[in-house]
């Protein structure tokens, strides 16, 4: 995904079709070894096809012991394991109410959630805090 808006031609749009077929291959030689393969793909997508489970599964720990939970959330942080510990963290009121409500900012604009073949889905969460979505649509006009 593209953090800064210099890097826009280095996003997955330009190369649609070279990337499906990418994943095709991927895909066939996961069947064949009998490999599970999660991958997105452009044109056949379904939107709201995924759920997000990052907060029940899993959290992101920063070498400095920052904690957010998931790559998607930008500058979100929900506390530090340093500066508490990871138990406090992972099972505090914040981290709770969002396994019951993904309320964060970046949640409504979460890029699993927005079909590849729009463009926003191919910005990182840091880049839609500094700018919005016009800015990328018209870059893609
Ligand atoms: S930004 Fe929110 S909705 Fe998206 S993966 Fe993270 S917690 Fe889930």
């Amino acid at each position: 995904m593209v953090d800064i808006k210099e890097h826009r031609q280095f996003t997955l749009l330009n190369v649609k079709d070279e990337y499906n077929a990418v994943i095709d291959d991927a895909k066939r030689l996961s069947e064949e070894l009998g490999v599970q393969l999660y991958a997105r793909r452009f044109y056949n997508e379904k939107p709201g096809s995924m759920y997000c489970l990052d907060p029940l599964i899993s959290c992101f720990i920063e070498i400095d012991g920052q904690v957010g939970p998931c790559c998607y959330c930008g500058s979100y942080r929900l506390g530090n394991v340093y500066e508490t510990s990871f138990e406090s963290v992972w099972f505090s009121k914040e981290y709770n109410k969002l396994r019951k409500k993904r309320y964060l900012p970046a949640c409504k604009k979460c890029t699993p959630f927005i079909p590849f073949d729009d463009p926003k889905a191919h910005f990182t969460a840091y880049f839609k805090e500094k700018d919005d979505f016009k800015l990328i649509n018209d870059m893609f006009k």
